[in-house]
C-alpha cells in the first residue's frame, strides 16, 4: 500500500550559481555594485565623447578660418601679381607711345589704366579686415595713383607742347621712381601677405591635425562603449535564457510531483472508499446476524415477564422489566444502524421529485405525532421540485420534522414551520424551524454523528442516527444541510439541494 510519506523537497533550481558566466544580472550587493559601476563607465564615456566632440567641433571650425584665410591670401597675391603686369605694361605702352607717338600704343596704355583701378578697389576691399593690409593698400593705391598722375602730365605735356617737352619732364626722373616706389609697395604687401598665408598654413595643419586625434579618440570611446554594450547585452541573454531553463525544469518538475500527488491521493481515496463499504457491509451483516438473537432475547424476557410475572419477587420483576426495555431499545438501535447501512448500498437514481408530494405523505405518516404534541405543522403549499430520491427525501425531512416535534419545550405550544427560497447556483434551501429547546453552537457538527445524542433516554428518547442520516442523505443527492440554533429558543435546519430543471413548453 503506498502512503502520502514526506517528499523529497524540490531542488533549489532557483539559486544562483556560483559559477555561472552572466553573474552581473544576478541579484544581491554583488549585482547592485555591478549596475553601479557599469552606469558610472556609461556616464563617463558620454561625458568623454561630449568633451571630444566639442574639441573636434572647435578645431573644425579652426580648420575653416585657417582655410578661409588661406583662399583669400593667394587671392590677395593674384591681385598684386595682375596689378603688377599691369603696371609694367602701362609702362611699356606709355614709352612705346613717346618713342613712336603711334597712337596704337595708346589704347592699350589707357586699357591698363582702366584695370588698374577696379583692381586696386577689390584689393582694398579683401585686405579691409586686416589693419597691417589694408594701411599697405592704402599706400599702394597713393602710390600708384602718383604714378598715373605723371603718366597722364607726360602724355599731356607730348600731344600739347611735343616731344621736347615730355623729353624734358621725363628727364626728370620722377615717373621713374614713382614705378620704383609702387613696385616696393607691391613687394612689401606680397611679402606680408605671405606671412599671413604660411600663418594660415601652420594654422590649418595643426587644426587638422587635432581633429584627426579628435576624431580617432571619439571612434575609441565609442567602440568600447559598443563593446561593452555588445558583453552587457550577451550577459544579459545568457541570464534570461538560463532563467528560462530554470523556469521550464522547475516547471516540469513541479507537473510530475502534481502528477505523482494526484496519483496517490486518488489511490487513497479509492483505498478509503472500499474501507469504508467494507466497514459498512460489516456493520451491516454484525447488525443483520444481531436482529434475530436480540428478538428471541427480548421476545423470552416479554414472556417471561407476562407468564411467570405472579412467581417473581420484586427484585425479578425489575430485572425482567429492565431487560425487555433495553431489548427493545438495542433493537430500535440496531433498526436504526441497518437503515443507516442501507442507505450506503442503496443504489439511487436522481430525478426531479415534487417535494409538495413527498411532504404530504410525511405530514399523514407524522399526523399522529402531531396531535398527540398539540404542535402547528406548517408546510407552503408552493414547494419546488428537487432533483433527487424519492426515498432519501423522505427520510431527509421525516427525521427533521420528528426531531423538531420531539425536542419540544414542555411549556410552550410547539410551532413547526418549513419555507423555501431560491439560491443562486441552481440550488433551492429547504428550512424546517422549530421553537424548541435549541442547541448550543459548540454541538452543531458533534450531532450530524453516528450516536451522537445530546440527551439520555430519560429525558428525550432517540437512537442518535437521525441526523446521521439527513446528512448522509442529503450528500448522496449532490446537496448539503447546515443549522442555525439558540438554546432556548428553537432551531432551524436548512438543506439545500439542486433544483430540477425547467421543463420546456
Ligand atoms: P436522535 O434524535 O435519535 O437522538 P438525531 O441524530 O436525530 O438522533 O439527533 C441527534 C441529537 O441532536 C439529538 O439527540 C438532539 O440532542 C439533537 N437535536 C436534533 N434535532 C434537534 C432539534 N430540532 N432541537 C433540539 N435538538 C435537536
Amino acid at each position: 500500500m503506498t502512503s502520502l510519506t514526506a517528499q523529497p523537497p524540490l531542488p533549489d533550481l532557483l539559486s544562483k550559481p556560483s559559477t555561472a558566466p552572466y553573474q552581473t544580472a544576478g541579484s544581491g550587493s554583488h549585482g547592485r555594485k555591478m549596475q553601479r559601476l557599469t552606469l558610472a563607465g556609461f556616464v563617463c564615456s558620454f561625458i568623454v565623447m561630449a568633451a571630444i566632440s566639442v574639441l573636434a567641433f572647435h578645431q573644425a571650425r579652426i580648420f575653416k578660418r585657417a582655410a578661409n584665410g588661406l583662399a583669400q591670401s593667394q587671392e590677395i597675391l593674384r591681385n598684386l601679381e595682375q596689378l603688377r603686369t599691369e603696371i609694367a605694361s602701362a609702362e611699356t605702352n606709355h614709352r612705346g607711345y613717346l618713342i613712336t607717338g603711334e597712337a596704337a600704343y595708346l589704347a592699350p596704355y589707357e586699357q591698363m589704366l582702366a584695370k588698374i583701378r577696379p583692381d586696386l578697389e577689390h584689393l582694398t576691399q579683401l585686405v579691409a579686415g586686416d589693419p597691417q593690409q589694408f594701411a599697405q593698400a592704402i599706400e599702394l593705391k597713393l602710390n600708384i595713383g602718383a604714378r598715373i598722375q605723371t603718366f597722364k602730365q607726360v602724355i599731356a605735356a607730348y600731344q600739347t607742347r611735343g616731344f621736347k617737352a615730355a623729353q624734358d619732364l621725363v628727364a626728370q626722373d620722377i615717373g621713374r621712381k614713382q614705378t620704383a616706389q609702387a613696385y616696393r609697395s607691391l613687394d612689401d604687401m606680397s611679402a606680408l601677405t605671405q606671412e599671413r598665408l604660411q600663418a594660415n598654413q601652420q594654422q590649418q595643419q595643426a587644426a587638422e591635425a587635432r581633429l584627426r586625434y579628435s576624431i580617432a579618440a571619439l571612434a575609441v570611446v565609442l567602440l568600447t562603449v559598443l563593446s561593452l554594450i555588445y558583453v552587457l547585452v550577451s550577459r544579459s541573454v545568457a541570464a534570461a535564457r538560463h532563467a528560462e531553463h530554470l523556469l521550464n525544469t522547475l516547471n516540469a518538475t513541479l507537473e510530475t510531483r502534481v502528477i505523482e500527488r494526484t496519483n496517490l491521493l486518488e489511490e487513497r481515496s479509492r483505498e478509503l472508499e472500499e474501507r469504508s463499504a467494507q466497514l459498512e457491509s460489516f456493520s451491516y451483516s454484525v447488525s443483520h446476524d444481531l436482529r434475530a438473537p436480540l428478538r428471541a432475547v427480548n421476545g423470552f424476557a416479554q414472556i417471561l415477564a407476562r407468564r411467570h410475572r405472579d412467581s417473581m419477587d420484586d427484585d425479578a420483576k425489575h430485572f425482567v422489566d429492565n431487560i425487555v426495555q433495553a431489548s427493545t431499545h438495542m433493537g430500535r438501535l440496531i433498526d436504526d444502524l441497518l437503515n443507516y447501512s442501507r442507505l450506503g448500498r442503496k443504489a439511487i437514481v436522481l430525478k426531479p421529485v415534487a417535494l409538495a408530494q413527498v411532504l404530504d405523505n410525511i405530514r399523514n405518516t407524522l399526523q399522529p405525532r402531531v396531535t398527540e404534541t398539540g404542535a402547528t405543522l406548517q408546510i407552503p403549499a408552493d414547494l419546488p421540485m428537487v432533483t433527487g430520491d424519492w426515498t432519501l427525501l423522505t427520510q431527509t425531512f421525516t427525521n427533521l420534522i420528528d426531531n423538531a416535534l420531539t425536542y419540544r419545550k414542555s411549556d410552550v405550544p410547539l410551532q413547526v414551520s418549513l419555507q423555501w427560497r431560491n439560491s443562486d447556483d441552481g440550488h433551492v434551501v429547504i428550512s424546517v424551524a422549530d421553537n424548541g429547546i435549541g442547541i448550543a453552537s459548540e454541538h452543531f457538527e458533534k450531532i450530524f454523528s453516528v450516536f451522537q445524542r445530546l440527551h439520555n433516554q430519560d429525558e428525550y428518547p432517540g437512537t442518535g442516527i437521525g441526523l446521521s442520516v439527513v446528512q448522509k442523505a442529503t450528500g448522496m443527492q449532490d446537496g448539503k444541510v447546515w443549522l442555525e440554533s439558540t438554546v432556548g429558543s428553537g432551531s432551524t435546519f436548512y438543506v439545500q439541494l439542486p433544483a430540477a430543471p425547467a421543463i420546456s413548453s
